[in-house]
């Protein structure tokens, strides 16, 4: 009888798994070195990689050196080299080989660490190497695990600002309607704030104006919590921007505060990126009143040698996140819950399941040493500041706002056309990659120093490309 049930192939064999492992780890070796040699954005037509693939899955089971060959063939085409030294768009999205094998280890052990109880080391390495990132960088010691708040690695900082904006809403609850909560952030800020509001249900999302350092007005934020009281609404959060997304400007934490506790608003910072550089504490001053805030969140997945995913959400008070994402079916009680002795981190954010994630975070700052993280981030804001001295000289061009980090923004003097077709020609070389934007009508180039492998050689070659490529200004 037994005979008759399908038995699933040993797919791969121990030996196998062996060999192909050894041949992937050479391939991503391999492909960390050249990584410069390809056009940094990928040239593929929309619909082209689709169409190198079958329409249908396969019967049988192929070969991993299928797998491997069609990684050159269908993969390597579509992809855009976000690890190339010559990367500075967005903000980086750095990996290095000590993540990479973490990750290796955290998939080989496959566990999901929604509970304590479900794999301990994937819970106390988090807890510990989080707390280890407060000293790290100088923040609350209230904020560590041994404290009343504490720390939880979450998909995205998109992830951890909605999660904040639910706690926000909920303590809430009893003083009004979802449709009448307000939430405050600047001009600036980032596209997950407006998100979070409507994953939230939270009724008004206020822009508040910013100064010319395109920073958030504390005396404009006050004046539109007063409107809104006046009408009726209720406000129930604030977040401020640390680095935002566009140019990097600086929100201040302090005066923020200060019109948060006033109005008993939570008050979210989001360091998303700036956040890494806080490791360094010449950095330190622009999160002055840290102590003052309710959560805060950034991305070692963007400048700290952490491949994606990787974000850190701190909160200064775990109890509200916890009575609001807290939710115990019967078949998750267990006696370490019970105890009252552990974190169980599915309530520390929306999902249940998750990652060991932690393993990544441990070993990469086990590998560089607060030293080398210190040292990644200060070579990227020296050669970002090289960078904004050559641009200042050239009389071609204009800086667009401060560099506090390592983002460079600026403009072509012959207007936006001028400063659009800049950034297309730079793009389309394929030796480099920039973003274009813009604000307030005026159209600039954001470069952002910081990819892992970023030397002054990388930056010197893109000054040489802007200096051939950019037009002399017509008088
Ligand atoms: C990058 C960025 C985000 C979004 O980060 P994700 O982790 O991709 O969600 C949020 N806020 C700011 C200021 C950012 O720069």
């Amino acid at each position: 009888m037994t005979s008759d049930i399908p038995r699933p192939p040993d797919h791969m064999s121990p030996e196998e798994f062996r060999r192909n492992g050894h041949a992937m780890i050479d391939w991503v070796a391999n492909y960390l070195q050249t990584a410069d040699d390809f056009p940094v954005f990928s040239q593929v037509e929309p619909g082209e990689v689709a169409a190198m693939i079958p329409d249908a899955a396969s019967e049988a089971g192929e070969p991993f050196e299928a797998l491997l060959r069609d990684l050159d063939d269908v993969v390597m085409p579509g992809i855009t080299h976000w690890q190339s030294p010559n990367w500075f768009a967005y903000f980086p999205a750095n990996t290095s080989p000590p993540s990479i094998l973490a990750e290796l280890a955290s998939a080989g052990l496959g566990v999901q660490g929604m509970l304590w109880s479900t794999s301990p080391a994937a819970t106390e390495i988090e807890s510990k190497v989080l707390d280890w990132l407060v000293d790290m960088m100088e923040l609350p010691q209230s904020w560590k695990s041994t404290g009343p708040g504490g720390g939880v690695i979450q998909m995205s900082a998109s992830d951890s600002t909605h999660a904040v904006l639910v706690v926000a809403r909920h303590r809430n609850r009893e003083r009004g309607h979802a449709e009448d909560m307000v939430v405050y952030a600047s001009t600036q800020a980032h596209s997950s704030v407006a998100k979070g509001c409507t994953v939230a249900g939270i009724g008004h999302v206020r822009e508040i104006a910013v100064d010319d350092t395109w920073a958030m007005r504390p005396d404009a934020l006050r004046k539109a919590v007063e409107a809104d009281l006046a009408d009726g609404l209720l406000p129930i959060a604030v977040v401020s921007v640390v680095g935002t997304t566009g140019t990097t400007a600086v929100d201040p934490v302090s005066g923020i505060a200060d019109v948060a506790s006033e109005h008993n608003l939570w008050h979210h910072v989001d360091a998303a990126y700036a956040g890494n550089a806080m490791v360094c504490e010449e950095f330190r001053h622009h999160i002055k009143g840290v102590d003052r805030v309710d959560s805060y969140t950034f991305n070692p997945h963007k400048w700290m040698m952490v491949n994606f995913d990787c974000n850190v959400l701190w909160v200064a008070d775990r109890v509200p996140l916890i009575e609001t994402l807290s939710v115990l079916p019967p078949y998750l009680v267990n006696k370490a819950t019970e105890s009252g002795a552990v974190i169980d981190y599915r309530d520390w954010h929306v999902p249940l399941g998750r990652r060991f994630r932690a393993l990544k975070l441990w070993w990469v700052i086990r590998s560089y040493g607060i030293s080398g993280i210190q040292a990644l981030i200060r070579s990227h804001v020296v050669l970002a500041g090289s960078l904004a001295d050559r641009i200042v000289s050239d009389d071609r061009f204009d800086l667009f706002a401060p560099h506090p980090f390592g983002l460079v923004c600026f403009t072509h003097r012959g207007g936006n056309d001028t400063t659009s077709a800049l950034a297309d020609a730079l793009n389309n070389s394929g030796k480099v990659a920039v973003t274009p934007s813009t604000l307030d009508g005026t159209a600039y180039i954001r470069v952002v120093v910081g990819q892992a492998r970023t030397t002054s050689h990388h930056v010197d070659e893109l000054w040489n490309l802007i200096d051939a490529l950019a037009p002399s200004v017509s008088r």
